[in-house]
Order: C-alpha cells, then structure tokens, then sequence
C-alpha cells in the first residue's frame, strides 16, 4: 500500500491526471481511487457531454481548444459527434456581448455570426418576444463545438494509465485523511503533512504525494482538514423528451446543432438518432452551494425549463418528458475556471465549473506537470501553458463571460 502518488477520483479529470502522470513517469508508483465501480460513473457520466471552444477568456479557449484537438484525434472512440453549437442572444443580450464576441477571429475560433434568417435556415423558432420570453436577435454558430462520450472519455484516460502499469481501485470510498501528530492540536513547529488515506473498511493506502480530484465532493473531503480548496458543488438536472420528427424544430436536417436559448440560460441537445432532446438550464440565485437532494424535480422541469422550449419552439408543444437525472457542477468563483492548488504533499484539481469534460485533456496535463515540479505544461495543440496561472496563490486568469 506504498505508492508514490495516490489519486482520489476517477472522474474524467482524475483518469486524465493519471494518464498524464504516468505516461510522464512510467517508473512511479501510482494509485487511481474512485468509490464507484468504473472510472468516469460521478459527474462525469451525468453531463451532457457537449463539447465547444466558444468562450469568452483566453485561458478557457486554451484549456478547450487543444483538449478538443485532442478529442478529434480520438474519433470514433469517444464518440466524437461535431453537431456544432448555436448561440442565441436576444437584442439586449447582443448588445452586452457583442463587445466580447467581436474581438474574438471568427476564422481561428471557427465561428460565424447569424442574422434572424440564417438562424431561420437551421430552426423553426419563434423569435417574437412574448409575456417573459425575450425576442431571437442573433446567433453565433460555433463550428468547432459537439458532443462526446464522456464516460468513454474516462475510461479511455484510466484504461490506457492502467495499460502502461497504472494500478486502479474501484468500490473504494476514502473516509479520511490521516495527518501526521496530533491532530487538530498542532504547534506551529511542527510539520503537518498527509501520512496517508483510509477506505471505508479501514484499510490505509501511504504515498509521498495525495491528488484530490473528487471534482463536486472537493470541499466536504477537504473542509474538514483545515482546506479551503475554493470548489462548491451546485446541482444541476438534465431532462428528455420524446420528439417523433425532427422537422417540429429543425429546418434543416443536416444541422441539427446544441442549442442555447436566450431565457433562463436553458439549453437543448438534440440526439436524433435516439428521437430525443437533452434539455438543461444554468440557474443561479436560488440554487444553493450544497450536496442538497440528489434526486431530479420534474417540478422544475415543468416550471423552469418546459415553458422556454414550448415558447422557443411551437413544434415541440406536444412533447413528453421521458428521462431525468440530477448530478452537481464542481463551481470555483468568481473566475468560473479550474484550479488546481497544493498544501504540504496534497493537491487538488478541479472546479470545473460545468466545463470538465471540454477542458480535461488540457487540465490533466497541466496538474501532471505541476506535479513533476515544471512550470509549464505542454498542451495537444502544441502551447504552452504556465501552471501557476490555474493555482488559487498566483493565479492569472480572467474571468468566463460565456458560462452556462
Ligand atoms: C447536468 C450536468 C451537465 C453537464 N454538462 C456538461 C457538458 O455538456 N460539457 C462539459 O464539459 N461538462 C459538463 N458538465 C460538467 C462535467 O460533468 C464536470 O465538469 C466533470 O464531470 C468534472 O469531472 P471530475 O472528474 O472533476 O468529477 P467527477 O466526474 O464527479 O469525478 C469525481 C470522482 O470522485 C469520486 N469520489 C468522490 N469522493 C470520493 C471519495 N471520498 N472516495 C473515493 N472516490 C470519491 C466520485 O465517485 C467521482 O467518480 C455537466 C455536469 C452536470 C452535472
């Protein structure tokens, strides 16, 4: 049970962490640790696994673009599906953010802005506004934008760490974390570092160095040892519903892109070969930093979520809700953006804020090469990253405009 790291949390960023890691230092002892039976079956498997480059901040562009270049690579065995994204902005959200979009180049983030009939030739919208629900103004396509298989993202991270000799331990929940000395009675002389980890049937795993990569769970493993890792889970719910012909909202069946709706922050993924929509919405106010209930509120559905697509889109009047399921975005304010941060010889990655899946090759990499002690990180695309810059001590990033 000696090892020379231990990761906590096989989560799509904790597989991508120990790919990284042992592929850097095929000679280390590593443990990958998830309670669950398989990697990737937390958040990771509860998102809707949509993928965009689109972002407001140069550091998520980073972290998304090269993690994306990386997914291409991949195909087929992550399912890469390139649907695209379709941004809907009402006149007054255009006119907040079109300040920040015009200074992005369409040609190197592939986008391309549309006007109420080119947003005609894709959807059969409703672009009035009517009681609540604001007009359609604009549209930005984003090109370089899809959906994945998020679990066979992960497991495609954790199976090829364990190909080069990476050892894992599914159905392992760690219950604590054992210091060295005293335990909360501790003078300020004396050295205070992670000894070693404990499962739930007591069996304790030593390592020179501990990662924490329990994405939503961060702060109630770490709270309690005297960490404030900055990470605070919030719930989110996704919902199907049974669409029997495309054509209800698609004006053209060749695009049948992610949508993001001007009300409420609700968004669509269309998955049509299975006859259904994913619908999602990104409240705020409300919705409280905590492991809360766990279970998906068709209530909310029904009074957040179904009233946007019904006005939005006519067609999709007669849906029926057929699925739901709730897991936590791993938020980290203000900056909406991963950090990744060390005390003594434990590390933490993670609030991800809703954008793990898209940025998980490129935040692997970087947490591998702050662990190898290097101050920058080689990205898929070839860039260079400084590591310092997701820390919480020196961090330098700016803050995500474009979140949902
Ligand atoms: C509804 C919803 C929709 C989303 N949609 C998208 C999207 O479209 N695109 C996108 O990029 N992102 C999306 N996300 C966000 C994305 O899911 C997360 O950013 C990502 O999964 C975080 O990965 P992770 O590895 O940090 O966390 P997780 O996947 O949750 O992994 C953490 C792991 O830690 C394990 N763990 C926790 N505590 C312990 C313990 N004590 N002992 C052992 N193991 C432990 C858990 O079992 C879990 O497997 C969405 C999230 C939700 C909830």
């Amino acid at each position: 049970m000696n090892f020379d790291y231990i990761i906590i949390g096989a989560g799509i960023i904790g597989s991508s962490t120990a790919y990284y890691l042992k592929k850097a230092l095929p000679g280390s002892r590593i443990l990958l640790i998830d309670r669950n039976h398989t990697a990737g079956a937390g958040n990771t498997a509860k998102s809707a696994a949509l993928y965009r480059n689109f972002f407001s901040s140069n550091t998520s562009r980073m972290l998304s673009g090269s993690s994306i270049k990386y997914y291409l690579g991949l195909g087929d065995k992550v399912k890469i599906d390139p649907i695209g994204y379709l941004w809907l902005f009402s006149k007054d959200q255009w006119a907040v953010s079109r300040k920040t979009i015009e200074r992005l180049d369409p040609q190197e983030n592939k986008f391309e802005i549309l006007g109420r009939d080119a947003i005609g030739e894709i959807l059969r919208i409703e672009y009035q506004a009517k009681d609540r629900f604001p007009d359609v103004h604009a549209g930005i396509f984003c090109h370089l934008c899809g959906s994945l298989s998020a679990m066979a993202l992960a497991q495609y991270y954790a199976s090829e760490f364990k190909s080069m000799g990476g050892e894992v331990s599914f159905n392992t929940e760690i219950v604590k974390f054992n210091l060295t000395g005293h335990e909360s009675r501790y003078a300020p002389w004396d050295e205070v570092y992670i000894k070693g980890i404990m499962d739930q049937k007591g069996n304790t795993y030593n390592a020179k160095e501990f990662i924490v990569a329990t994405g939503a769970w961060t702060h109630d493993l770490l709270a309690p040892i005297g960490i404030a890792s900055g990470i605070l889970p919030k719930k989110r719910q996704l919902f199907t519903l049974n669409i029997d012909d495309p054509k209800r909202f698609l004006s053209n069946s060749a695009k049948r892109p992610a949508i993001i709706l001007p009300a409420g922050g609700v968004y669509i993924k269309p998955v049509i070969d299975r006859n259904i929509i994913i619908a999602g919405c990104a409240d705020d106010l409300g919705q409280p930093f905590l492991m809360s209930d766990p279970e998906p509120d068709s209530l909310y559905f029904h009074s957040a979520i179904e009233p946007v697509i019904k006005h939005y889109f006519p067609g999709l009047r007669d849906s029926i809700l057929s699925h739901k399921w709730a897991g936590y975005y791993d938020y980290h304010w203000p900056d909406m953006t991963p950090v990744i941060e060390s005390v003594a010889n434990l590390m933490w990655v993670g609030g991800t804020s809703g954008s793990g899946i898209m940025k998980a090759d490129a935040v692997g990499r970087i947490a591998a090469a702050r662990l190898q002690g290097h101050e920058e990180a080689i990205l898929a695309d070839g860039s260079r990253f400084r590591v310092s810059r997701l820390s919480m001590r020196d961090r330098n990033v700016e803050k995500e405009e474009l979140i949902i």
